[in-house]
């Protein structure tokens, strides 16, 4: 079967190579040069699926309306920014924020987050695949009691979901990541998760691009894409700025854009963009830098080790 993927970034390329491993025949369709070169680029560096949390959790209004009047909040809402799109999926958000949603979403993710897990390591194994890639666990930081009291309720979800989870005291953490002990009198402990990995995002898509580009997958750079044609019941082609393209079949892989391309058909999907920050830094103390992937609960920063080099910072907000 013939199939066009609808981007480049991280999403967009492995599902290429598995359609690929599969025999069909694909190509690969992005806006920019090269592939991973937007969201994919550079991100915190986590593959987390015991951390997967829902953001709509309990209490979560309470503490947003806190944040509005934060210094360095983890969500920052601007006055100027708001419109009908953001206003639903604030209204999706808060309506999400019941114990009985939080449970049924985040025992969603996980399930879904520790088989793409497996599949990332068994893609590890059969084709050789590095990309920074450690499997040394994460640590979720509390600097408050009532973040650990709250980590009592995530353990039940993951106890009920098989996830492996440690909840450690502020000597333990630093057992396992010395570099912050000149922070020991910031913390009450954390919540550490084996079986959760870390790695850059981007040297990973390069390298699967290039193993996928090896088995035939092919990749058109520099082309918008610009219009789905269809008719109710299916896609005859797609717009770009190279021309009309067609296939068997289509994957929208498009990130945050993709709901846009898809109002035309009148197919709804429930994806609003946010915008985040990383920073990748030399490191330059040993002794000073995390030796794996640490969360820091109250900022929801997180901090990654990639190679023997760099670390990496990232927030999503
Ligand atoms: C600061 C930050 C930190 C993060 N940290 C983590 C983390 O630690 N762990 C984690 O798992 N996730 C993290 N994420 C999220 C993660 O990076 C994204 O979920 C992931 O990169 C999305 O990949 P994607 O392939 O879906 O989208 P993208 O990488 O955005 O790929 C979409 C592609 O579509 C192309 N495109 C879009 N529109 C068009 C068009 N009209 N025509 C042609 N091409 C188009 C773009 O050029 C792009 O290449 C983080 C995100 C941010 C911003």
């Amino acid at each position: 079967m013939k199939i066009i993927v609808m981007g480049a970034g991280v999403i967009g390329v492995t599902t290429a190579w598995y359609l690929a491993e599969q025999g069909h025949e694909v190509e690969v369709i992005d806006r920019q040069p090269g592939v991973g070169l937007e969201t994919s680029f550079a991100n915190a560096g986590q593959v987390s699926p015991g951390y997967s949390t829902p953001w709509a959790m309990p209490g979560l209004p309470l503490k947003a309306a806190r944040w509005m009047f934060q210094k360095h909040a983890p969500l920052v809402v601007r006055a100027a920014a708001v419109n009908a799109p953001m206003l639903r999926f604030m209204t999706q958000l808060l309506t999400n924020c019941t114990h009985h949603a939080y449970d049924i979403n985040k025992s969603r993710m996980l399930r879904i987050a520790e088989y793409s897990r497996d599949c990332q390591a068994e893609l590890r194994r059969s084709t050789g695949i590095t990309y920074d890639d450690g499997q040394k666990g994460l640590i979720q930081l509390f600097r408050t009691d009532k973040q650990v009291e709250h980590a009592y309720e995530d353990m039940r979800l993951l106890e009920e979901s098989g996830v492996k989870h440690d909840l450690l005291g502020t000597d333990d953490v630093l057992k396992y990541e010395p570099g912050l002990t000149g922070a020991r009198h910031l913390l009450k402990g954390g919540l550490r998760l084996p079986g959760d990995e870390s790695g850059d995002a981007y040297l990973f898509t390069q390298r699967l691009a290039a193993m996928a580009a090896e088995k035939g997958v092919s990749f058109r750079f520099r082309t918008e894409i610009e219009a789905i044609e269809a008719a109710s019941d299916a896609i005859y082609g797609i717009r770009t700025s190279a021309g009309r393209l067609t296939a068997d079949a289509y994957v929208l892989a498009l990130g945050s854009y993709s709901p846009r391309l898809l109002k035309p058909i009148e197919l709804d999907l429930p994806v609003y963009p946010v915008k985040g920050y990383s920073l990748t830094a030399p490191i330059t103390d040993e002794r000073r830098v995390p030796t794996s992937t640490v969360n820091d609960e109250t900022y929801k920063v997180a901090m990654t080790r990639l190679a023997i080099a760099s670390a990496l910072v990232g927030r999503q907000n």
